[in-house]
C-alpha cells in the first residue's frame, strides 16, 4: 500500500475542500485524548464560543455535529420537522433542491420556490407562498455553491414569523467568508460544513439554534427520527450533563478549533473583506479574458465563482489539465451547468492574490 505521502499537494480552489494551512494540520496531528477529559470538555467550550463568534449569534444551543455540512442540513431539517408539517424550500441550485429532498424525507408537505439557475430568489414570489400556506418552516441558502449565487437572508424571519414559522438558513458556503448574522436577521437554525470558508478538512458541521427554535423542538409531538442527529440527546454531552451519545470526533475538534482561532485573529470584517477582493480580482480577469459569469450581477458570491466555459473550449479537460499539469483543482458545472460552466473557489485561506493569478496565468496559457 503506498503511503499518503505520496499524494500530491494541490491547490484547491474548487467549491470545496478549500487550502487547509499548516497551523490547522498541525492541530489535527495533536495526540487525541478521551471525549470526556476536562482538558477536551474545556476545548468543546471554545470551539461552541467561537462559532458563536462566527454565527453572530448568543445561542446557547450552538455546537458542531459530526459529520459533513450535508449532516447539518439533517440535523436541523428532522428536529425541527414533524410528519405533516408544511414546509417551504427556496430551491435555485442543486442545494436548495437537496433540502427540499431530505425535508420530503421526514413525511412533512414540501412545496418550493423556484429560481432558475444562476438568479436569486425572488422575494415577491417567496412572500407570496408564505402567505398562501403559512409555513411551520422555511428552509433557503445562503450561498447557493451550484450557481455561485447570493440570496438576500435580511428581512426575510420577520415574513415567516408573522405566520408562526421558523427560517432555517444554510450557510455552509457563506460562514466566515462574507456577512452572516444570525441574531440580527432572525435566523432560527443555521448549519455549515468546516472545508468551505473556515479552511478546515470536511469532517464537523457547525450547527446554531435560537431559543424560538429550541421551543419547537421541546414542543415535539415525535421523536426525532434519527438517533444519531438527535439534538434533545445532544444538548446533554454539549451541555452541562457531559451524557456520553457518540464520540466526539476528538481531533476534528482540535482542527476547528485552531481554524476558528485563526479566524478570530484575523477578525470577520478583514476576513470578508479579504474574500471580497479576491472576488473582484478574478472579476477583473474573466473580464479581460472575454468571459462572463453565470451568477446574475448584484448576487455573485465572492467565494465561488461560477464562470461560462467558453464556446467550443472542452471545459472538463480544461480542469484535468489544470490538475495534471498545473496542480490546480477547480470545479465543473452541475445541473443545468453541467459541461457548460466552472466553478472556481476562493474560499478562506484560498482567498488571495496569489491564488488568484495562479490560477488565472494557468488558465490564461492553457487557453491559449
Ligand atoms: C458543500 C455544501 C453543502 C454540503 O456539504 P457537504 O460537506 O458536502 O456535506 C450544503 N450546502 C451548501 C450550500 C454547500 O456548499
Amino acid at each position: 500500500m503506498p503511503p499518503v505521502s505520496a499524494i500530491p499537494s494541490r491547490l484547491c480552489l474548487g467549491p470545496g475542500p478549500s487550502p487547509v494551512p499548516p497551523r490547522v494540520l498541525a492541530a489535527l496531528a495533536h495526540p487525541t485524548i478521551g471525549h470526556l477529559d476536562p482538558a477536551f470538555l474545556a476545548l468543546m467550550d471554545e470551539v461552541r464560543d467561537g462559532l458563536r463568534h462566527v454565527f453572530a449569534t448568543t445561542n446557547a444551543m450552538t455546537l458542531a455535529m459530526s459529520g459533513t455540512g450535508s449532516a447539518g442540513m439533517e440535523t436541523v431539517i428532522v428536529n425541527l420537522v414533524e410528519p405533516g408539517d408544511r414546509v417551504l424550500v427556496g430551491v435555485n441550485g442543486v442545494f436548495g433542491g437537496r433540502l427540499a429532498e431530505v425535508a420530503r424525507r421526514t413525511g412533512a408537505e414540501v412545496t418550493t420556490v423556484d429560481a432558475p439557475w444562476g438568479r436569486a430568489l425572488d422575494r415577491d414570489a417567496l412572500a407570496a407562498a408564505i402567505a398562501r400556506s403559512s409555513p411551520h418552516v422555511v428552509a433557503v441558502v445562503h450561498a447557493e455553491t451550484s450557481t455561485g449565487v447570493a440570496n438576500d437572508i435580511a428581512g426575510l424571519a420577520d415574513l415567516v414569523h408573522a405566520r408562526d414559522g421558523l427560517l432555517v438558513v444554510d450557510c455552509v458556503t457563506s460562514l466566515a467568508g462574507m456577512p452572516v448574522e444570525i441574531d440580527a436577521w432572525g435566523v432560527d437554525a443555521a448549519y455549515s460544513g468546516t472545508q468551505k470558508c473556515l479552511s478546515c478538512p470536511p469532517g464537523l458541521s457547525p450547527v446554531t439554534l435560537s431559543p424560538r427554535a429550541v421551543a419547537r423542538l421541546d414542543r415535539r409531538r415525535t421523536k426525532v427520527p434519527s438517533w444519531y442527529f438527535d439534538l434533545t440527546l445532544l444538548k446533554s454531552y454539549w451541555g452541562q450533563e457531559r451524557a456520553y451519545h457518540h464520540t466526539a470526533p476528538i481531533n476534528m475538534l482540535y482542527a476547528l478549533h485552531e481554524a476558528l482561532a485563526i479566524v478570530r485573529e484575523e477578525g470577520l470584517p478583514a476576513r470578508f473583506l479579504r474574500h471580497r477582493a479576491a472576488h473582484e480580482r478574478l472579476a477583473a480577469a474573466v473580464d479581460e479574458l472575454g468571459m462572463t459569469f453565470v451568477s446574475e450581477a448584484g448576487h455573485r458570491l465572492p467565494m465561488l465563482n461560477a464562470i461560462a466555459a467558453p464556446a467550443g473550449v472542452d471545459e472538463a479537460a480544461i480542469r484535468r489539465r489544470l490538475l495534471d499539469e498545473h496542480g490546480i483543482e477547480i470545479g465543473g458545472g452541475l445541473g443545468d451547468f453541467k459541461g457548460k460552466a466552472w466553478r472556481i473557489g476562493l474560499m478562506g485561506h484560498g482567498a488571495t492574490t496569489e491564488s488568484v493569478d495562479t490560477v488565472v496565468g494557468a488558465l490564461r496559457a492553457l487557453l491559449a
